[in-house]
């Protein structure tokens, strides 16, 4: 876990940053406004905390920049009872909010909430099955699988719900066209070899008459 923070006071950076390590947490730090959108996508970074009071700038403007190249879970850190702040902040794509001056416990435990929030929102957990929406990857076992992008589509819509049968139709659907006309000899191949890249065909069942569904596992 990467922390950015940004924060132009050292009296409050230096024991925060400390803090945060103790915490397991690792940190890289920039003072100024005018660093933060080129520290924050340089694609490392896992949460930005951020000071809404910069000697460059306001960090309200810095967040309205950020949302513009990425969408990195952003913590605002809000003076005491500034209420307009924190919703403007939130309005703008802040995840979540401290309050100054905060414990860094609190932090680490909302850091870590947010990082978790944003993993489950892009990701199809199906237990053997692990599907990745945004960096479009798919474990299967805790390996890597390599599939091809209609492949990877088919899964994504079976794995977004384990257990139902998904008819063909909706699959020619939403992974072809919505006015497929075709024999569904294509839909039947590409199960096959995406039941052979997934290393075992049980995973996708076939619901004869309906069309296919991914197993439900036991939690
Ligand atoms: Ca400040």
């Amino acid at each position: 876990m990467l922390v950015l923070v940004v924060e132009d006071d050292p009296a409050v950076s230096g024991p925060l940053i400390e803090g945060l390590q103790r915490n397991g947490i690792e940190t890289e730090h920039v003072a100024y406004a005018s660093q933060v959108v080129a520290a924050a996508s340089k694609g490392s970074i896992d949460v930005v905390l951020l000071d809404l009071g910069l000697p460059d700038g306001d960090g309200l403007e810095v967040l309205r920049e950020l949302r513009k190249v990425t969408d990195i879970p952003v913590i605002i850190a809000t003076a005491r009872g500034d209420e307009t702040d924190r919703i403007v902040g939130l309005e703008l794509g802040a995840d979540d909010y401290v309050v100054k001056p905060f414990s860094v416990r609190e932090l680490a435990a909302r850091v870590r909430a947010v990082s978790r929030r944003r993993r489950s929102e892009s990701t199809l957990d199906t237990g053997r099955v692990i599907v990745d929406r945004v960096r479009h990857v798919v474990h299967v076992d805790g390996e890597v699988v390599d599939l091809t992008a209609k492949e990877f589509d088919l899964l994504a819509v079976l794995a977004e719900e384990p257990g139902r049968a998904v008819t063909r139709q909706e699959l020619f659907s939403r992974v072809w066209d919505p006015v497929w006309i075709g024999t569904g000899k294509t839909l039947d191949v590409h199960v096959a070899s995406l039941r052979k890249k997934l290393g075992s065909a049980e995973l996708i069942e076939t619901v004869r008459g309906v069309g296919y569904r991914l197993v439900q596992e036991a939690s």
